[in-house]
């Protein structure tokens, strides 16, 4: 039986809480074993203590894992923008060093939890946010200037090749998926600013050259500001997003919202050799440490977790365990006791686990 290495990085504020439940959930699930947890330390509260939020063995570690399982990190005051520029923040710099592209994000409402849109229902929204993640805005990590106190500089960098890879990512995804759910067809949407930066027009360019290998794909355009509208008046209309980093990270928490709460939101940020999964959502600290967190997110990444792994090593098990968590979650939250807090109910961090982990068994 084969053996897979997950290195797991609880990280800062909810992280550990959220981390935990996931964890528990994978290992409730029957019959899958040949799974070994190794911890690792990072984050904020990391380089408060060390001076890395990445330490060495932290990297070496997700590097020779066969996946990396994270919470969440961050706290207020601990940031690139203080001016700090060595290795400050764990995700950013983790996703940089493993290469990982393509930061993937399904927005999907589910039966249980209430849209914040009116009258959407289970199945109407079910589409996946396809977010380029090592360039873009935020490459500029730490690199941007404050010149005399009175101009301020951050540079924004599109390549060929990342734009390339994320557009074919994005295009086999939605080969992969049912089309979408207005109309059934596949169709990849580039969102970018295209009309106004020059870096736009050329990430929209190198889309649709993408887009001539994939005929079978139907294509369209949405600026990012319009994108918003477009994503709470007809969030149908979509399949496959995909866009720059910077736009990724804010139409998500918008998409997030639209589908029921932040804490609803899996993530899986993957590159050609590594996957590092964790929800959309950051630390929220104000909520850390009363379980009452929303652990969702944070479990259906675990699944996506399980799901690219199994296709990696071509190993049914562990897709079969993906597909049992989705089951679970889904038959968790048809009643108010599966609901915390941010989704209209009163259950806790913890008793939302078990009650997915009851389900799975
Ligand atoms: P980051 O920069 O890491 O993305 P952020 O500043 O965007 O972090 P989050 O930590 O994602 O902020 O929190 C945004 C809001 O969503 C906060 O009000 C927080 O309380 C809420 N929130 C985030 N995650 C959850 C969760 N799992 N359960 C409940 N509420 C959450
Ligand atoms: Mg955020």
């Amino acid at each position: 039986m084969s053996e897979y290495e997950i290195a797991v990085v609880h990280g800062d504020g909810i992280g550990p809480e959220v981390c935990a439940a996931a964890k528990s959930v994978v290992e409730a699930v029957p019959g899958l074993t040949g799974l070994n947890y190794v911890e690792y330390p990072g984050g904020a509260n990391e380089y408060l203590r060390s001076g890395s939020a990445l330490p060495t063995q932290t990297l070496e570690g997700c590097r020779k894992a066969h996946a990396v399982l994270h919470g969440a990190t961050g706290i207020p005051g601990v940031t690139y923008a203080d001016g700090t520029e060595t290795g400050i923040e764990f995700g950013l710099q983790l996703r940089f060093a493993l290469d990982l592209f393509a930061n993937v994000r399904p927005i999907r409402l589910r039966e249980g939890v209430r849209s914040r849109l009116a009258g959407r229902q289970a199945g109407d929204i079910d589409y996946v946010i396809v977010r380029e993640n090592t360039e873009g805005l935020y490459a500029a990590r730490g690199t941007g200037i404050i010149l005399r106190d009175e101009t301020a500089t951050d540079t924004l960098v599109m390549t060929r090749k990342g734009i390339e890879r994320v557009c074919r990512f994005a295009f086999e995804l939605a080969r992969s998926r049912n089309g979408a759910p207005g109309d059934g067809k596949k169709r990849v949407t580039c969102c970018d600013k295209a009309n106004v930066l020059r870096s736009y027009a050329f990430f929209r360019r190198v889309f649709d050259e993408v887009a001539e290998q994939y005929p079978d794909i139907e294509v369209d355009y949405a600026y990012a500001d319009a994108m918003t509208c477009y994503m709470v008046e007809r969030p149908e209309h979509f399949d496959v997003i995909v866009t720059e980093n910077m736009f990724g990270d804010i139409i998500s928490d918008l998409a997030a919202c639209t589908v029921g709460s932040m804490g609803m939101s899996p993530s899986g940020e993957v590159g050609d050799e590594h996957g590092f999964f964790q929800a959309a959502h950051g630390s929220a600290p104000t909520i850390a440490g009363q379980n009452i967190a929303n652990p969702y997110g944070s479990i259906l990444s675990a699944a996506t977790m399980l799901e690219w792994l199994g296709k990696r090593h071509n190993d049914e098990r562990l897709s079969a365990g993906a597909r049992a968590i989705e089951a679970a979650v889904d038959q968790a939250l048809r009643d108010p006791s599966g609901l915390t807090r941010d989704i209209g109910g009163q259950a806790s961090t913890t008793d939302v686990t078990q009650r997915v982990i009851s389900f799975l068994r």
